[in-house]
């Protein structure tokens, strides 16, 4: 029988801005630009069951994330709740923007929170998977040129070695950027998010300067830590063509080359691969609505098989392997226990047959800020609900059958 290897790490994922609350960084003032025409648009955006559900979508506070669920102050209750569920790994983010505020100048209070942070997971026994940017820059960076500019590099890696260095003894895994391939077409590529350019050449600096700017901080960690563990977090969606049988697998192969480029022109230069898997793309001419009740509350589709498909992928890469997000917006958790059974039943099909996983956070650890695309508060990721007016927290059902099946050793999902 194929169980889920004994340091097998469970846990769930959160990033700093949307999490943190009382931010100052490149989305604050696109947030304050954008409510208001957000809110219009929410009409034409989204499908009529989802606005029916989901009235929040026309208040334009929907799409300012202020304190989200403060957890920059309540981090410690949120670390004691990840501790109940049985979680031995925890996956944050560090904000740029606190840590360096001004432009070369950073603020040691702030390092110090973080390292206060790292503490109280490590007093908990849970490890710490740090990601380094979480899509948020300081604003003195984006008034530089940000992403586009080719200083970015240089920026980007002095505020990564301030953090090597003095965080560095604390980090267990190192994620250096989220998923760069989704940030750059959203930002630059299509504009629904900052810096919400829609330009190729934009879009292409950006991408290239991230790429450079993840292997030279590769590299940088390295040097200061020999055995860091260090990758980043790419998104593999799962294709499937449906345009014309002879055509599918060649317009299959197009996608997946351009969305797993990144990944590829890393080579040498990931100790792991960091895998997010959501959904299934199908790639039509049609419109293609999947059915709410096998969607998310964002018509996401459903597609567990997804995530054994990109495991059988990865595979070849020979690298351990973590799956560092995967979850689905469902505010009444009517699906997010089978969900997570599911995908952990492939995760666990993939390793039987020969694949390196050896751990898995679900996305995410409570309800935040769905600042993707800029969509706001009404998607509930969380498995503990969070009231956004009290700032209570309230672990769900599925909070619950997640920790049953950290403390069976994923054994529960076999009957
Ligand atoms: C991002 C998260 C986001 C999640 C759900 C990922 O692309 O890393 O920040 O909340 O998807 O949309």
């Amino acid at each position: 029988m194929v169980q889920f290897p004994r340091d097998f790490l469970w846990g769930a994922g959160t990033s700093s801005h949307q999490v943190e609350g009382d931010m100052h960084n490149s989305w604050t003032a696109w947030e304050k630009d954008s409510c208001e025409r957000l809110s219009r648009e929410a009409k034409v955006k989204w499908e009529t069951w989802q606005q029916e559900r989901f009235p929040e979508m026309f208040d334009s506070q929907n799409y300012i994330s202020g304190k989200t669920c403060d957890h920059y102050n309540r981090f410690m209750a949120d670390f004691d709740l990840a501790k109940e569920g049985e979680h031995n790994a925890h996956r944050f983010s560090i904000e740029w923007s606190r840590v360096e505020p001004e432009e070369g100048k950073f603020d040691e209070k702030e390092i110090e929170h973080y390292r206060k942070v790292l503490a109280a997971l490590h007093e908990r026994g849970i490890k710490s998977f740090v990601t380094l940017w979480h899509w948020t820059e300081p604003i003195w960076f984006v008034e530089r040129g940000g992403w586009e500019s080719k200083k970015s590099q240089e920026f980007f890696c002095r505020y990564v070695k301030k953090i090597a260095e003095s965080l560095g003894d604390q980090v267990d895994f190192w994620l250096v950027l989220n998923e760069p391939n989704v940030c750059t077409r959203f930002g630059y590529f299509i504009g629904t998010q900052p810096p919400g350019k829609n330009n190729i050449i934009s879009f292409l600096k950006a991408y290239f300067n991230l790429l450079a700017s993840y292997k030279k901080s590769y590299k940088l960690i390295h040097n200061l830590k020999e055995n860091a563990q260090v990758g980043f977090v790419n998104s593999f969606v799962y294709y499937e063509a449906d345009i014309w049988q002879p055509l599918n697998k060649i317009v299959n192969n197009i996608f997946k080359y351009f969305s797993r480029y990144f990944f590829n022109h890393t080579k040498n230069s990931n100790d792991f691969i960091g895998c997010n898997y959501y959904s299934r793309n199908i790639i039509s001419f049609r419109k293609n609505t999947v059915p709410p009740e096998k969607s998310s509350d964002l018509g996401w589709e459903i597609y567990p098989k997804g995530i054994y498909e990109v495991l059988k992928e990865v595979k070849k890469y020979n690298l351990p392997i973590y799956i560092t997000e995967n979850g689905l917006a469902d505010a009444n958790d009517s699906r997010r226990k089978k969900f997570i059974e599911d995908h952990l039943r492939y995760v666990l099909k993939a390793i039987g047959e020969g694949g390196d996983v050896r751990g898995y956070f679900h996305w995410s650890l409570m309800d935040n800020f769905e600042f993707p695309e800029l969509r706001g508060f009404w998607p509930r990721f969380g498995l503990i609900e969070v009231n956004f007016e009290t700032l209570e927290r309230k672990p769900r059902k599925s909070f619950y059958a997640y920790k049953e099946i950290i403390s069976s050793q994923g054994v529960s999902l076999l009957k």
